[in-house]
């Protein structure tokens, strides 16, 4: 089994490479922002409390986002392993996933970092906004709450994985199916 984190600011292009991933590795992918986002379309009680949240560009509290990752994984853990997209993004999260990958005797295997400048990612999301209808996507100023909440609350878990020696990066700058190469070259090795 594989367990992968795939980290990253908001536009880095995370979604897009865990498909590529999933689909070269047959690993589940798990987007915690999709899940947020179905729970709001279908009105669920999880996604009428997400909600505030993710419009303004605000974390989701943890307690929250962890419960719905552990139901997620419960559901589908008879692959080669997991991709998780937008998760960790605090320590307790990231602490809450050891514990639990723990329990079910596995682990997270690698962190691996899309590194992709600042004016590359607002210009990204932006544009994705055109047509993504998604509304924290559509306003300048939550994209760059956005990235601020990144670097004050998310970033700092580099160091987290770096002191298990979990840690990877890749430029994540350039062609999908570069980016994506730069990614298998990688996993390939956990
Ligand atoms: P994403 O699709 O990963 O960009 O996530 C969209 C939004 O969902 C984020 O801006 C947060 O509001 C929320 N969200 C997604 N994943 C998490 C997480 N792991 N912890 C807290 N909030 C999250």
């Amino acid at each position: 089994m594989t367990n992968i984190v795939l980290f990253g600011p908001p536009g880095a292009g995370k979604g897009t490479q865990a498909e590529r991933l999933r689909d070269s590795f047959k690993l589940n992918h798990i987007s915690t922002g999709d899940l947020f986002r179905n729970n709001i379309k279908d009105q669920t009680e999880l996604g009428n409390k997400a909600k505030a949240f993710i419009d303004k560009g605000e974390l989701v509290p943890d307690e929250v986002t962890i419960g719905m990752l552990k139901a997620a994984v419960k559901e589908d853990r008879y692959g080669n392993g997991f991709i998780f997209d937008g998760f960790p993004r605090t320590e307790a999260q990231a602490e809450a996933l050891d514990k639990f990958l723990f329990e079910l005797q596995t682990e997270v295997h690698g962190m691996i970092s899309l590194d992709v400048n600042d004016g590359v990612l607002v210009q990204r999301l932006l544009e994705r906004g055109k047509t993504s209808g998604r509304a924290d996507d559509a306003n300048e100023d939550i994209i760059r709450n956005r990235v601020a909440v990144y670097y004050k609350e998310t970033s700092i878990l580099k160091d987290y994985y770096q002191a298990k020696d979990k840690f990877y990066s890749v430029d994540g700058v350039g062609s999908i199916d570069q980016i994506a190469d730069r990614l298998a070259e990688i996993v390939k090795k956990l």
